[in-house]
């Protein structure tokens, strides 16, 4: 049976999700093909990943009726940030730029959301939508383009046509293969390990971002006595870490913060992901275009992952909805042309700037581990520096 709309979206994931709700107040007709079973995408269970979402996020989600879906006492204010290397003696110290304070009501760096809450009010928001469908459980078994239309097959036989294609089925995608998309690949040989711990001290709502000797630790203030810990470790360690008991685990934590927080307990599950970034070398091809992980996978030191990829449904909405309200072609060449140059010049610098400030910070060679306190003392004292990273972790 062949079934056509205006776009198919490939991927229920918080980007395909976000990019469909940009139709809303549309008469566009979105498919979302999604592999994984319904309850997965209608009840997301927690994966430990709490998100820290750019000023500009907020406004992108605000703009879709998604953050007034958020409860208040979860979203978790990130007030201040700093960075230290090695031990926890000289840190560089990111307050919310003066002229963000006074030019606007912004009273904090960013937001920290958990990632199940984010999908969970994006489904919610997407399912009342009447121009949107979401399919689930379906294995997509080829994707093709041409000039006059999008092409899917599904497992079961059942084809659907569109004006336009979109993958949204993240960094290892499967649409980017099909279409003859290309993709620069950094494998970091590592591992992330992301959970909760409570602790008594409280943790000011501050970020900290500890650059240890051989591993990392993030510490993401949640609650007062609630922290996210970010922990990323050599391949070759991880099993250790990862076969700790619960008590365990939250000795090392505390040994590794040197006791700052006080006594720490682990406060729900450990959850695990590989390392790997990836960029697109191009997000379009014909009739076809690529937005969040899918486009641009990052390491998630700097956090931006998601907050490009909601960046990605902006974009490419906008152009798509300039085009329907002239009657144009919404899959054109020249539409998507745009949209691949724009996102480009947001992302390549973050995704490049990112991974060059990994190698440095986790190559523990002695030249290396000195050119990082030399960095963070330099940056500490330039204000136009720390502005303008302050402006990268905030969106503004
Ligand atoms: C530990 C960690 C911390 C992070 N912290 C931050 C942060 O602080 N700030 C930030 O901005 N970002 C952060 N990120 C990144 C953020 O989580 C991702 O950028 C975001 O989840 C990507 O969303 P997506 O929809 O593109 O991909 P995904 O969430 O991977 O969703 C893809 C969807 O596509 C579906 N799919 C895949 N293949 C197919 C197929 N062939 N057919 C149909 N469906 C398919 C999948 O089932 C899934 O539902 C973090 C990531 C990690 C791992």
């Amino acid at each position: 049976m062949n079934h056509h709309s205006d776009i198919i979206v490939i991927g229920a994931g918080p980007a395909g999700l976000a990019f469909a709700c940009q139709f809303k107040n549309s008469d566009l007709r979105i498919t979302v093909l999604e592999k994984a079973p319904l309850e997965s995408i209608a009840h997301p269970a927690y994966d430990g990943r709490e998100i820290a979402l750019t000023h500009k996020s907020k406004e992108i989600l605000q703009n879709l009726g998604v953050w007034q879906r958020f409860n208040p006492k979860e979203i978790y204010k990130l007030h201040e940030a700093k960075v230290y290397n090695g031990d926890f003696n000289y840190a560089l110290h990111f307050k919310l730029p003066k002229d963000l304070k006074a030019l606007s009501s912004i009273d904090r760096l960013g937001n920290l959301i958990s990632n199940h809450n984010i999908r969970q009010a994006l489904y919610d928001e997407v399912k009342e939508l009447p121009n949107v469908t979401i399919i689930t459980d379906t294995t997509v078994k080829s994707v093709q383009t041409s000039a006059q239309q999008a092409f899917v097959t599904l497992d079961n036989g059942d084809t659907y046509t569109s004006d336009l294609l979109v993958g949204a089925d993240s960094r290892m995608s499967f649409v980017r293969r099909q279409l003859g998309i290309g993709a620069d690949m950094n494998d970091f040989g590592r591992i992330v390990m992301v959970f909760r711990v409570s602790h008594p001290l409280s943790n000011e709502a501050t970020a900290q971002e500890c650059f240890l000797y051989g591993r990392t630790l993030a510490l993401l203030p949640l609650h007062d006595n609630l922290t996210n810990c970010v922990i990323t470790i050599d391949n070759t360690q991880a099993d250790s870490l990862l076969s700790l008991s619960d008590e365990e685990l939250a000795a090392e934590v505390q040994r590794m913060m040197s006791d700052k927080l006080g006594k720490i307990t682990l406060a729900g599950t450990v959850h695990h992901y590989p390392l790997m970034g990836v960029h697109a070398k191009t997000f379009v091809s014909t009739r076809a275009a690529l937005i969040g992980d899918s486009a641009v996978g990052m390491h998630p030191v700097t956090a931006h992952g998601f907050n490009l990829g909601l960046l990605s449904t902006e974009t490419l909405s906008n152009l798509i909805l300039n085009a329907h309200q002239k009657g144009d072609d919404i899959g054109s060449s020249s539409l998507l042309r745009r949209y691949n140059h724009t996102h480009q010049l947001h992302t390549r610098p973050l995704y490049h700037g990112t991974n060059a400030m990994v190698s440095l910070f986790t190559d523990d060679k002695k030249p290396m581990k000195m050119v990082r306190d030399v960095a963070l003392r330099v940056s500490n004292h330039l204000p136009p520096l720390k502005r303008w990273i302050a402006g990268q972790l905030t969106g503004k």
